[in-house]
This record gives C-alpha cells, sequence and structure tokens, in this order.
C-alpha cells in the first residue's frame, strides 16, 4: 500500500457555512476498503478525526487563485433505499504557488488510481466518458474557439457593444427581485462581468463559470472588486462538465451568436440549466427569436457575384481560369453577408421562429426547420432572406429586449443576409413561401439551406401558376463581414452609430478572403 501524500497547514473554508477559513492538514490515502480518500484533519491532531472526509472518485478540483483550489464532491447519505445526493464546496488555501500546484497534481494521481482500481476490481476497463460538448464538438474547432475567447481584445469587443452590455446591465438592475438573495449561476462568464453584474444586484452568491484561460482573468477583475467578488466563484471548466455545490435560483448569460444559433452556444444554456437550475429557477435570457424577410438589393447581388469575375479571366498569365469560376460564383454565394442593412430594403413584414430557453431540449437545437410565408408588398426582385433576433429578459419586475433588427441601435452581430444565386421577381400582394433549414455541424455552426418560391400569374394560370423557386446552400460559419464597404444607400434614416467591428473565430478566414487574390505579393 502507497504511503499516503501530505499537505501540512493548509486552509479550508465550507463554501455553504460562509464561516472563517480554519487550520488544517490534508491527507490523501487509501481507506480500509481500497477506496482513495481526500481527508483534512484538524493540524496536527490526526487522531481527533476529519473535518472533512472525500471520496476521490466523485471529487473534482478547480484553481480559483494563484494559491486557492476549490474542492467539490458529490456525495449520498443515507440507506439505500433513502439515499440523498448532494455536493459540497471548500476553497483550500495554500502558503505558496508550488504548494498548491503539488496539491493539484496529487488530485489528480490519487483520483486517477481511484478509476483504475476500480476497473479492477470490476475486471473490466473503464472508458472515461467524453462529456456531452466533447461527443458532438470537433476538438479543433473546440481548441480555436476557446482561444479566441480566452483573450482580453475579443470580450473588449463585446464589452464595448454598448447596446448588448448595457441591455444587460438594465435587465438585472431593474430586476434586482430577482437576483437579491439568490444563487446565480454565470454561463460562460468571460470577463466575469454577468457575474459582477448580478453581485452588483444583491445575489448571496454567483458562480462564474467560464471554459477559456479568460477564467484566470476574471478572477483578477473580480478580486479586484471585493465588495462584490467575496460573494462570486469564478470555475474555470465546461458548464457540460463542472460539479457545483449547489442549486441555482437562476441563470444568466450571454450565448447568442450570428443568427442567434452560430457557435452553438445556445445548447451549452439549455444543458446548464438541466444541471444547474431548481425546477422554478428563472433564466435571463428566458426566450429569443429570430426574424425573417425577403430583400431586396441590387447593390449587394452585383456585389457578391462579381467577386467571382477574377475567375472569367482567360489568359491570367497565359492559364485559363474559367474551369473555377462555377465553383467561385458558388462559393461566395455559400457565404452569408453580415452588415448592418436599411430596412426599407425588406419586401415584406418580417415572420419570427421562438426558441423558448426554459422548455426546449438540447436536441432542439441540433435542426431548425423554419416554414416561411409572406406577402410582397412592392413589386421588385428578391435577391434573399434577411435574418436577425431578439431576446427576452421575462423578469418579475421589467421585461426588456435586447434587439438586433435593421433600424435599432447596431449592435456586433449586425444582421444576417443569405443571398440567392437566382432572384425571384415578385408583385405587390404576391405570397412567397419558402423553408430554412438550419443543420447543426460539429464545428459549432450551421449549415443553412434556403428555399424560396413564388407563384406567377402567367400564361400558365390555368394549371395554378408558374412556380419559380430559388435554393441555395450556405455556410453560417463563413461569413462575409461586409463592414468596411461604404453603404450605397444615400438614406433619411436614423445615422446609425458604427460599433467597431469584430472578428469572431469565423472570421478568420474570411479576412484571408477579402485579401484580392489578383494582387501580387509585392502589392500586398
Ligand atoms: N458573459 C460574458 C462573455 C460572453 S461570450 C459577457 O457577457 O461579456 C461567451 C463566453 O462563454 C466565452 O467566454 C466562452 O469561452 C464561454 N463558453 C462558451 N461555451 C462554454 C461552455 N460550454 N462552458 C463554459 N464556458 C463556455
Amino acid at each position: 500500500m502507497e504511503a499516503p501524500s501530505e499537505f501540512p497547514s493548509v486552509t479550508l473554508s465550507d463554501l455553504a457555512a460562509s464561516s472563517s477559513a480554519a487550520p488544517a492538514d490534508a491527507v490523501f490515502a487509501l481507506d480500509s476498503s481500497g477506496k482513495t480518500r481526500l481527508r483534512f484533519v484538524q493540524t496536527g491532531s490526526v487522531s481527533v478525526g476529519p473535518l472533512v472526509d472525500f471520496d476521490l472518485e466523485t471529487a473534482q478540483v478547480f484553481r480559483v487563485g494563484p494559491v486557492d483550489l476549490l474542492c467539490v464532491s458529490e456525495e449520498s447519505e443515507g440507506n439505500a433505499t433513502d439515499e440523498r445526493s448532494f455536493s459540497r464546496a471548500f476553497k483550500v488555501g495554500f502558503k505558496t504557488k508550488d504548494e498548491s500546484k503539488g496539491f493539484g497534481i496529487a488530485f489528480e494521481k490519487w483520483k486517477n488510481r481511484s478509476s483504475k482500481d476500480e476497473a479492477l476490481l470490476e475486471n473490466g476497463s473503464i472508458v472515461p466518458s467524453k462529456s456531452k460538448f466533447d461527443s458532438k464538438i470537433e476538438a479543433t474547432s473546440a481548441k480555436m474557439y476557446f482561444h479566441y475567447y480566452g483573450q482580453l481584445l475579443h470580450q473588449q469587443n463585446m464589452l464595448q457593444d454598448f447596446v448588448r452590455t448595457g441591455t444587460y446591465f438594465a435587465a438585472v438592475i431593474e430586476n434586482r427581485s430577482d437576483f437579491e438573495g439568490r444563487v446565480v449561476v454565470d454561463v460562460g462568464a468571460g470577463s466575469g462581468i454577468l457575474s459582477l453584474f448580478a453581485a452588483q444586484a444583491g445575489a448571496k452568491h454567483v458562480y462564474a463559470v467560464e471554459a477559456s484561460e479568460m477564467a484566470e482573468y476574471a478572477q483578477k477583475l473580480i478580486s479586484g472588486n471585493p465588495s462584490l467578488g467575496q460573494r462570486i466563484t469564478v470555475i474555470k471548466g465546461k458548464v457540460e462538465e463542472v460539479e457545483l455545490p449547489e442549486k441555482a435560483d437562476i441563470l444568466i448569460s450571454e450565448p447568442m451568436g450570428t443568427l442567434l444559433v452560430n457557435e452553438r452556444m445556445l445548447e451549452s444554456y439549455v444543458i446548464a440549466r438541466d444541471r444547474f437550475l431548481t425546477p422554478s429557477g428563472k433564466m435571463f435570457p428566458t426566450l429569443g427569436r429570430i426574424h425573417m424577410a425577403p430583400f431586396s438589393d441590387e447593390y449587394l447581388y452585383v456585389e457578391v457575384a462579381n467577386k467571382a469575375l477574377f475567375w472569367h479571366q482567360q489568359n491570367f498569365f497565359g492559364v485559363d481560369l474559367t474551369p473555377l469560376h462555377g465553383s467561385a460564383f458558388q462559393g461566395y454565394f455559400s457565404q452569408p453577408v453580415v452588415d448592418a442593412f436599411d430596412p426599407r430594403l425588406l419586401v415584406s413584414p418580417p415572420i419570427f421562429h421562438n426558441l423558448d430557453f426554459t422548455r426546449m431540449k438540447e436536441e432542439d437545437l441540433y435542426e431548425l426547420d423554419i416554414p416561411l410565408n409572406f406577402i410582397a408588398s412592392v413589386g421588385t426582385r428578391v435577391h434573399g432572406l434577411a435574418c436577425w433576433f431578439d431576446v427576452l429578459f421575462n423578469g418579475s419586475t421589467v421585461q426588456r429586449w435586447l434587439t438586433t433588427s435593421p433600424g435599432s441601435p447596431t449592435t456586433h452581430w449586425y444582421q444576417l443576409r443569405c443571398v440567392l444565386q437566382q432572384p425571384l421577381y415578385v408583385m405587390a400582394g404576391q405570397q412567397i413561401t419558402g423553408r430554412l433549414h438550419l443543420v447543426a455541424h460539429s464545428a459549432q455552426s450551421y449549415t443553412i439551406y434556403l428555399t424560396l418560391s413564388t407563384k406567377t400569374w402567367g400564361p400558365g394560370a390555368d394549371q395554378g401558376g408558374v412556380v419559380q423557386t430559388s435554393t441555395g446552400k450556405l455556410e453560417l460559419k463563413e461569413p462575409y463581414y461586409r463592414l468596411s464597404q461604404p453603404q450605397a444607400y444615400a438614406s433619411d434614416a436614423q445615422p446609425q452609430q458604427q460599433q467597431p467591428q469584430v472578428v469572431q473565430p469565423q472570421d478568420i478566414h474570411q479576412l484571408q478572403d477579402e485579401i484580392d487574390p489578383s494582387l501580387s505579393l509585392e502589392q500586398l
């Protein structure tokens, strides 16, 4: 039997008891039944019996500061028929970083031994089960995604979106009764800003869960605001994987991507609801709506179509490029266009599709199939479908909407337009039908299948008219950010506040694409 590992003179505080930190010795050891345990005993008095005794199999450890760790475990009490499960969390403080690091290593070592021993006992091997996140998202996509959010510049970009941050602030502060004395979980806390808002609104305790390296900065920001920070615990990890010591009364999160669903973080929000929220708990935001309407925009259509003209050359340094023109043309039309447009480009009143975050299943987000039905207000050429979203904070005192609609103050989400290769002609009063079919994929985004149809009363009218249909397949992960382009619409509309340009993880290719391929290296 291996000798126990000991860490003398640490400090131990019970998060649930809010009592002051007590001195203790930490000991990793095997118990009489061969299970690995982590015990905290009163300093220098092993014989008194442990203050706290963790089964390492269900325990997890998180770093919450340079020298502090958080030990969380699931425990059960009572007999087999009347078993009660609960979670416990203790903060363990060390004198030095090295000591804290050594403890973390010992924890993992002893914990791993526990599952190995069990594997041997059960005469089989235990395959560590993948989390819900890991089993559906490609590792390379997740790595890039969390690397992006680990950088302060991208968090700053979101914080500086005044419409976004200001609406969250108002929604929280104006609904103080939903936060006062409550346990809050911040799902994907980023810089920790929403946790700090919740603490300002009187939250009893906030668990700020963040998977990226941003968790360390959040800890710094929170420690630097001690009057609020003492009620916030930062936990680094995915909401699909971490354990929390208690259930939440309210979840707060900003999981919205372009077209609401991009990045697939709404699924994490719904999983966090099922894992952490009490049955009567609240969610901020509560629901989301995707809005859609056909649009007409000759300038945009010509701009997209012309991008492929480069491949029309028959003598590019003696090479005929035209064999690739068709593919390039298709490629440009597969990019959804992200920019702020004038709402007068809409051909009919918009419709919307509701997503109730409090009730929907995670799987409901794998595929969204939205029937489209509009009546054209004007006779024109329809170039595609324009989309945007809003979310509702259904507070007990005030209901607040955060909208990204055209004509409203611009946000860093702008709006999204799917341009069709084949425009449709409509007359005023004519019906436009179709389907927006979104299919999620493992690179944290969606493939968009769009169909729009009109029925024209022409020579074939006896048979019910001539149907024109146009279809498109677009990749939500590869949008065309059309923000540096001059806006072609001379307008008497409200001047729009231009937000700083935001580069999303999926923009990286886009930025490369924006470099005109016909330029030589010298020109670049
Ligand atoms: N709440 C912050 C940040 C929002 S951006 C704010 O409003 O400013 C979304 C954040 O969620 C990112 O920092 C990202 O790293 C984090 N995130 C995304 N998916 C996550 C998951 N499954 N578990 C934990 N964090 C996640």
